[in-house]
């Protein structure tokens, strides 16, 4: 198989066998990758626009039952100090988001499926519902039983992200505990589905052990799961989690792993074609002054700008060198458009900004 060749049919929107895309991922050189990045972006402008859709951040909770190997807030994390937004401080960042014409919110919170949380996320949905501003609501708080799943989209919800984290099996019992089970995470993604959401799932870039062959095969479970939203990006060390005190950063990782996820983003978009992908914190978090930058030149076309409260975000650091950790809403947005124009990009303001493959999927139903 000739790299260019495949390169070719796949901006061309023919159909890439797992092979072909694992080929793609592993460009040989500086001028392959180059070649990989420019033909996504190309598909990326055709089918999204040169325009990025926002959606504002709120991690209103980190507060979570779970105890993910990578996890800087898992519940055996002692160091990490708890905190639930008050109904107000929600709102009040919704409200925000609202003013600043993202269009869109992300409530993402840890992991909890007791009746008082599945309450108090069903009445925030509600409550932002009835704001003066046309929010889309994305929701992100785990693995729920179908029930909470209708509920949380009859209240208001119209997206969902849940990530795979990784599709191999194999990979994903090692970064788990026992009693997180692979098929109940894939069982939640269908749940997901049925409940109607826009759905949305991912994984981290650069887990110990993991191959190209591996990463190509997450690109099969997007594609076999047809998705309308990918959120990925790479494994953080973080230094309180089991994972990170094991697998400690050694020079050059960082980048390298910066690298991979670049990759994932293309090659995702060129298989995916009309699906929303973002261009997450974490590429931020390893090259903060251009990683989502490189993300939307890549193929991604959703950037998530925190509009939560400052006083939280120290609190939920999933990994480390978390961005923006003392940066006001208004500085992480204006920063944020100056910096997309200088790459060409128009941020989209005052719409949902829906991924064009949901329509697409309901349509073909
Ligand atoms: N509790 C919800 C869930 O499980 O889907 C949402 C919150 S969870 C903290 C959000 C995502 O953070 C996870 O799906 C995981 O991929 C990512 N994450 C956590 N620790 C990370 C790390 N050390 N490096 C990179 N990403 C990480």
């Amino acid at each position: 198989m000739d790299f260019y060749a495949v390169l070719h049919s796949a901006e061309a929107g023919e159909f890439l066998s797992v092979p072909e895309i694992a080929l793609l991922l592993d460009a040989p050189d500086a001028a392959s990758e180059n070649a990989l990045f420019e033909a996504a972006y190309r598909v990326k402008s055709r089918i999204c626009g040169k325009i990025v859709n926002l959606r504002g951040l709120i991690e209103f909770s980190n507060i979570c039952t779970r105890n993910c190997f990578y996890c800087g807030i898992r519940k055996s994390n002692h160091k990490v100090s708890r905190y639930t937004m008050s109904m107000e401080e929600i709102l009040h960042s919704a409200a925000l988001a609202g003013e600043f014409g993202y269009g869109s919110v992300v409530l993402q919170s840890g992991e909890r499926s007791d009746p008082a949380f599945v309450d108090f996320v069903e009445e925030i949905l509600c409550r932002i519902s009835q704001l003066p501003y046309e929010l889309g609501i994305t929701l992100s708080c785990g693995e729920e039983s179908l029930e909470t799943y209708r509920r949380w989209k009859k209240a208001g919800a119209r997206r969902y992200l849940l990530r795979i984290e990784s599709a191999s099996e194999k990979i994903f019992k090692a970064i788990h505990p026992a009693d997180a089970l692979y098929s109940e995470r894939r069982a939640a993604l269908e749940r997901i589905k049925t409940a109607g959401f826009q759905t949305g799932s991912g994984v981290m870039i650069g887990l110990p052990g993991q191959t190209v062959a591996d990463l190509a095969a997450d690109i099969d479970f997007f594609r076999s799961m047809d998705l309308d939203m990918i959120g990925m990006g790479p494994f953080i060390p973080q230094e309180d989690t089991p994972m990170g005190e094991k697998f400690p950063d050694q020079p050059g990782m960082p980048e390298k792993r910066l690298e991979l996820s670049l990759r994932m983003i293309a090659v995702t978009r060129l298989v995916l074609r009309d699906v929303n992908i973002a261009a997450t914190t974490a590429l931020q978090a390893i090259d903060p002054e251009n990683g989502r930058e490189r993300g939307i030149l890549a193929g991604a076309n959703v950037i998530m700008p925190n509009v939560g409260d400052i006083a939280h975000r120290k609190d939920y650091q999933l990994y480390n060198g978390k961005p923006s950790l003392d940066e006001n809403s208004e500085d992480i947005r204006n920063k944020l458009i100056a910096s997309l124009e200088r790459i060409g990009e128009t941020a989209r303001f005052n719409a949902s900004g829906d991924p064009l493959h949901f329509f697409n999927r309901v349509q073909n139903k």
